[in-house]
């Protein structure tokens, strides 16, 4: 059985300097709530401000932080963030996913729990954690148009992406006692990305043979999910369906805004609410604090500060019991009385020392060790296999073509190819339409044409040649992908009626 050797970042019992961010929205408001419970608790911080979000991209810097800003972040190496508002449409960039990816956080991890009776919920029992994978995915945001009626954006993931993911999804569930981890995926779709997903989960699970393991395709997981969330335990899965499912799971738990989560990677880490700015209500003093509060608890174990932790935690769940709520969890039926956001820091506060009575109390006595785990499949002394022949086998080009008549277009295709390279396959979105399409097919002015070697190998040069010669009849290119083999393997996807 291999077992990853984990860096165990180490508590650390004098003052610790973070970083924070006040956010936009109701950050202000949830920040300032936070803060006040941590000072109150006893958490031995000293906290660097900066500021991050809509005013900096007011000031025209498209990726929302500001070049300094980086240093107390970098220095600190702990970040406590308040929701960002992020400009939809083109120019500028998430701040948190440029956050994420910069300080190579690549794990995200959502803790979804139901606190019933206290918060209503048709989940009692939900006691699911959602891992993330932070880094790779549609969410590196390379997105281009490529003819006027087509845009693409690229979804990569990497093996040593998700195995640092999945890896870390299983020390989880080990150093906290879970006894499952369950993998979302589409590879009934997505061979390639997905497949290998799926692939390195089936792996490394037979590395934790004391955990249970199962893989479900991501439609049905997340139906099962919102359904029966007590048959699942901790779930990992790609970045996009992560951002989904784990907004499905905290709302289902109670509400969005009693998630906290933590980002981690191997030098700093980042803490924040999984909700957004929640501009709705900002400045109207009726925020839930409670998903940031969460983070803020991560954060202290993430440091080895348990014991103000464990204190805030406890003081939180004694406010909850008490029926003592904000307007988006507040239940005539399960609430004594609906508070505003300071109201309810100022009752945490006055219960900081309290435990709950009939929630399960926490007890952090225990160190959380802070999991970084190694990366042994990708390295090719532990798994010679990996290093594989790769063997160049043709080249699908992109092509720009708007009359909607694909026979044509393979006419010209073959006219100008060079004799190292056959057309076999175009589609369109896809699907086959030559040879043999159907009318029915819908096109667009975008086409995949798939040339394959007609020598038992390609190289670069012959490709360039063949591009070049479509370019001398006046072939519209957009983009090429090459057709690789490993070990004999294809490594590409085949058309759909191929
Ligand atoms: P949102 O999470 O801000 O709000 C969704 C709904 O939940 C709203 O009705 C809101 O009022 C409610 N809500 C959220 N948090 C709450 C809380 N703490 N207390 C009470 N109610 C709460 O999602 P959105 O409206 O889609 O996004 C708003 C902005 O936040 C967008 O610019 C988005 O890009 C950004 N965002 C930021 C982050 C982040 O900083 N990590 C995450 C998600 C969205």
């Amino acid at each position: 059985m291999l077992n990853p050797k984990l860096q165990i970042i180490k508590g650390m019992n004098k003052s610790t300097p973070i970083t924070i961010a006040y956010g936009d929205g109701i950050g202000p408001e949830i920040m300032s709530s936070t803060i006040k419970i941590l000072e109150a608790s006893g958490a031995k911080l000293t906290f660097d401000e900066i500021e991050i979000g809509e005013k900096i991209y007011q000031k025209g810097i498209k990726s929302g932080i500001e070049d300094d800003s980086w240093d107390p972040i970098l220095k600190n190496k702990i970040l406590l963030k308040a929701p960002i508002t992020t400009p939809q449409g083109g120019g500028v960039k998430s701040l948190n996913v440029t956050m994420r990816k910069t300080l190579g956080l690549f794990a995200n991890v959502r803790p979804c729990k139901a606190y019933s009776p206290f918060i209503k919920t048709k989940h009692p029992e939900m006691d699911v954690v959602i891992i993330r994978e932070n880094e790779e995915d549609t969410y590196g945001g390379i997105e281009h148009r490529q003819t006027f009626e087509v845009y693409q954006c690229l979804k990569l993931i990497t093996l040593p992406g998700t195995e640092r993911i999945i890896r870390y999804a299983f020390e989880y569930a080990r150093s906290n006692n879970r006894k499952k981890v369950t993998c979302f995926t589409k590879d009934n779709i997505m061979k390639l990305t997905d497949g290998l997903f799926h692939e390195i989960f089936k792996t490394i699970a037979n590395d934790y043979p004391e955990i249970e393991s199962e893989n479900m395709i991501v439609d049905i997981g997340t139906a099962k999910l919102a359904d029966t969330p007590e048959n699942f335990d901790v779930v990992v899965m790609p970045n996009l369906y992560g951002d989904i499912v784990s907004d499905v799971a905290a709302q289902i738990s109670g509400s969005v805004g009693m998630v906290g989560s933590s980002n981690i990677g191997p030098d700093c880490a980042m803490f924040e609410a999984i909700h957004g700015s929640a501009p709705d209500i900002a400045g109207k003093n009726i925020a839930n604090p409670s998903a940031l509060i969460n983070a803020a608890v991560m954060m202290l174990r993430h440091i080895g500060q348990n014991e103000p932790a464990e204190k805030i935690q406890n003081a939180w769940l004694k406010t909850l019991e008490e029926g003592l709520h904000t307007a988006d969890t507040y239940n005539p039926e399960t609430s004594k009385k609906r508070l505003s956001t300071s109201e309810f820091t100022d009752a945490i506060i006055e219960r900081l020392g309290q435990k709950p009575e009939i929630l399960e109390a926490s007890d952090f006595s225990a160190n959380q060790a802070t999991i970084i785990p190694e990366l042994l499949l990708s390295r090719t002394d532990v798994r010679p296999g990996l290093r594989q022949h790769r063997a160049l086998k043709g080249t699908d080009v992109f092509v720009y073509w708007e009359p909607d008549n694909p026979d044509l277009l393979a006419k010209q295709l073959q006219h100008y190819s060079n004799g190292k390279f056959e057309l076999t396959m175009i589609t369109n979105r896809g699907t086959k339409v030559w040879p043999n399409g159907l009318p029915q097919t819908f096109c667009t002015d975008h086409w995949r044409c798939r040339f394959k070697s007609t020598g038992p190998e390609a190289d670069s040069s012959t490709v360039i040649d063949l591009l070049s010669s479509l370019n001398n009849g006046s072939i519209d290119i957009i983009k090429t992908e090459n057709l690789y083999e490993f070990d004999g393997e294809p490594a590409y996807s085949l058309g759909q009626g191929e």
